[in-house]
């Protein structure tokens, strides 16, 4: 059939011959801290856009992965683990297998699910702090922080929580939930011991290592300034210049037990080995204390790239995919600092001759989606939890209606009728309806066969518009509009209804072979260009147009 197939020139599917294009990309999105199951705001606020980016990069057949997983260490779980007294690794286990089962429901297509306290990541955590320090970018300062005479230990973070001196709310180590102020422990009023429950509290001076921020100033200036692509949104460039502007150092250590510990012995002997000009660690002042879980959750994004290619009999692969490839991220606003001033740091500072990482090539950063009134909150437990949105409606529903509402410039809010409006009239009506119409047709009058016709300007024209949406689908992806890709998908569908309507095949017998065959083009190219937002959707639109229309 000389002709079909005949719009889709920019994307492939299922079997078809990939177009020329020899870029590599690796694609993550921030990875879920398991304490809780991430909800509506979290999958659009990050998964779903890497997934759907990706799902992109599949129909291109470009050479892509999708790596994602758990972030499993710090204080909430370890304390939540000692309240219901089990070990943190069951709890990390069993709340992996939460998140994980959600996502799945959800149809994420990881490439690689991992977590963050397996093997692979603690090599790769240990690799880029050992680097780290002994280029110089790692220091040792002293805190005084709270200890309890109790347990004699440290409370670090959410270990303390009393009242808040600026509002009365509860204070939780460095923050206040109600106000939101960052607060010194030390301002704490009646500060109480979470494991304890008690209040015989005193500071003493500990010793931390800290990351040299500034150091990396003039190189992060540079690639904000320069990199092509602009690697963040506009809407959030000048936020992240002032960050870089304004970068301190931070601490990557705690007084903890859950966490990789600290490779003091092995950067010790490579500072002996090779002579190098840089102070030794002591290791017994580090033996007790962990690296923070700031700092090896980024880290897990390479750790689990290692561990797919090593699980694919490839140990070496991981380096093509983080040295030569674009890579994208997926976060939202509250993770900017991480992933423009932190982490592009991390893999400046822990580059090698050998390996040179790649800087983030672009990051989606979205904004809030906020419940009816308030925005959705894991902690705080309010909005729409993801199991219960899945209960109600299938995964596409929730999809399609999520990606039409990314918050890409500005907080977006999510309510039943906006949902409801987006479902009924777009993709039930203008999609779904096209869709059966047409099928029905093809069945009707051809017998499910796809009929050969000779070409009016009126179906050169309606082809020619359908080419165009989905070059214009292409050119919104590459520009990173995801929200503008999904216009244009639905866009065909608008296209191929408003000719249906106006050729009325049903009162015209010598125009019924031509727009049945012009529909099922655009229906098809419709399937594939809706695969990244709606998968089961385009599965079903694949399986009636193979299982029961096929070229004559
Ligand atoms: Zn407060
Ligand atoms: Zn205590």
């Amino acid at each position: 059939m000389e002709n079909w197939f005949k719009i889709s020139r920019h994307v492939y599917f299922l079997g078809e011959s990939k177009i020329n294009d020899d870029r590599r990309v690796t694609v993550t999105s921030a990875l879920p801290y398991i304490h809780g199951v991430p909800h509506l705001g979290n999958i659009v606020g990050s998964l779903l856009p890497a997934d759907i980016y990706h799902r992109y990069l599949d129909i291109r057949g470009i050479d892509n992965i999708y790596i994602c997983g758990s972030d499993v260490h710090g204080t909430p779980l370890e304390l939540e683990a000692l309240e219901q007294d089990m070990p943190v690794e069951k709890l990390a286990e069993q709340q992996d297998e939460k998140v994980k089962d959600v996502l799945d429901r959800m149809e994420m297509d990881f490439t690689f699910w991992g977590n963050t306290d397996s093997d692979y990541n603690r090599k790769q955590t240990h690799d880029m702090f050992e680097e780290l320090y002994v280029n110089g970018y790692i220091n040792e300062k002293e805190q005084n922080l709270p200890y309890c005479n109790n347990d004699e230990r440290f409370l670090p973070d959410r270990y303390i929580e009393g009242e808040c001196p600026h509002c009365g709310g509860l204070a939780r180590g460095d923050q206040c939930d109600e106000c939101g102020k960052l607060i010194e422990p030390e301002e704490i009023v009646e500060p109480e011991c979470q494991i304890c429950g008690g209040n015989d509290i005193e500071f003493k001076d500990t010793t931390h290592l800290y990351l040299d921020l500034p150091k990396f100033k003039a190189e992060l200036e540079e690639w904000i300034e320069n990199a092509d692509p602009q690697p963040v949104p506009d809407s959030i460039i000048n936020e992240v210049k002032n960050a870089i502007e304004n970068t301190e150092q931070r601490c990557i250590t705690r007084d903890i037990n859950w966490g990789f510990e600290i490779p003091t012995e092995r950067v010790n002997k490579r500072i002996e080995d090779e002579e190098l000009e840089v102070e030794k660690i002591d290791e017994d002042r580090y033996e007790d204390k962990v690296l923070y879980v700031w700092f090896d959750a980024p880290i897990g994004y390479i750790g689990f790239t290692r561990e797919y290619f090593a699980q694919q009999g490839n140990e070496e692969e991981w380096k093509d995919y983080w040295t030569d490839s674009d890579v994208h991220y997926s976060i939202g606003k509250d993770n900017t600092i991480f992933h423009t001033v932190i982490w592009p740091s991390m893999l400046k500072g822990s580059s090698t001759e050998e390996i040179d990482y790649e800087m983030p090539h672009y990051e989606f950063i979205q904004q809030y989606l906020l419940a009816e009134d308030t925005q959705f909150s894991k902690s705080r437990g309010t909005g729409l939890s993801t199991s219960d949105a899945l209960d109600m409606y299938p995964a596409d529903y929730w999809r399609f209606y999520l990606a039409r509402k990314i918050p890409q410039d500005h907080d977006t809010k999510f309510s039943w009728e906006d949902f409801e409006a987006e479902i009924n009239n777009v993709l039930n009506d203008t999609v779904g309806n096209f869709v059966n119409r047409t099928l029905s047709l093809a069945e009707q009058w051809f017998d499910n066969e796809v009929p050969v016709g000779d070409f009016e300007n009126a179906d050169e024209q309606a082809l020619e518009e359908a080419g165009d949406a989905v070059e214009n689908y292409v050119e919104a992806f590459e520009d990173h509009n995801l929200k503008k890709g999904l216009e244009h998908a639905i866009e065909l569908a608008r296209i191929g209804d408003r000719y249906l309507s106006e050729e009325e095949p049903w009162n015209n017998e010598d125009r019924r072979a031509e727009t049945i065959h012009v529909s099922l083009q655009i229906i098809r190219s419709l399937g594939v260009t809706l695969y990244p937002f709606t998968p089961e959707t385009t599965e079903r639109i694949e399986d009636m147009l193979n299982a029961d229309i096929h070229a004559s």
